[in-house]
């Protein structure tokens, strides 16, 4: 059953069952709420998830779209929006403990992408730091 939780800690998950759909989230407001160029949801239904472990805080990041995430370290969790994606959580798939469990299938929200991650994969690769 996959699980995840916060940086510090305090806030910790449980999903279960069927992902809906894992992507990797290109739009701008990813971008700003996670501090990252940017940023993996993978979904599953509203009863398969719990916060099994402290509460998240939440954030209208846009009309309908509710960001949850920790407020003591600010790491962000996930994802409501009961308008357009009901009866569904968006979990942000880097905070799972086996985040390379389950690869995304997806990128969405391409058109508002940075150019330079285009060619990411070309730049020169570090175990650590260079040098
Ligand atoms: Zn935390
Ligand atoms: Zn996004």
């Amino acid at each position: 059953m996959p699980s995840g939780g916060c940086h510090c800690g305090a806030v910790r998950y449980e999903a279960s069952g069927e992902v809906l759909h894992h992507a990797i989230c290109h739009c701008s407001d990813c971008r700003k709420s996670s501090g990252a160029p940017m940023t993996g949801w993978i979904a599953y239904k509203a009863e398969d998830f719990a916060v099994t472990q402290g509460r998240a805080k939440e954030h209208a990041s846009s009309e309908h779209g509710r960001r949850f995430f920790c407020a003591a370290c600010g790491t962000g969790l996930y994802y409501v929006n009961e308008a357009a994606l009901p009866g569904i959580v968006d979990i942000q798939s880097a905070t799972l403990d086996d985040p390379d469990a389950l690869p995304p299938g997806a990128h969405i929200q391409y058109a508002e992408h940075l150019r330079w991650t285009e060619t990411l994969d070309q730049l020169p690769k570090f175990d650590r730091f260079p040098g």
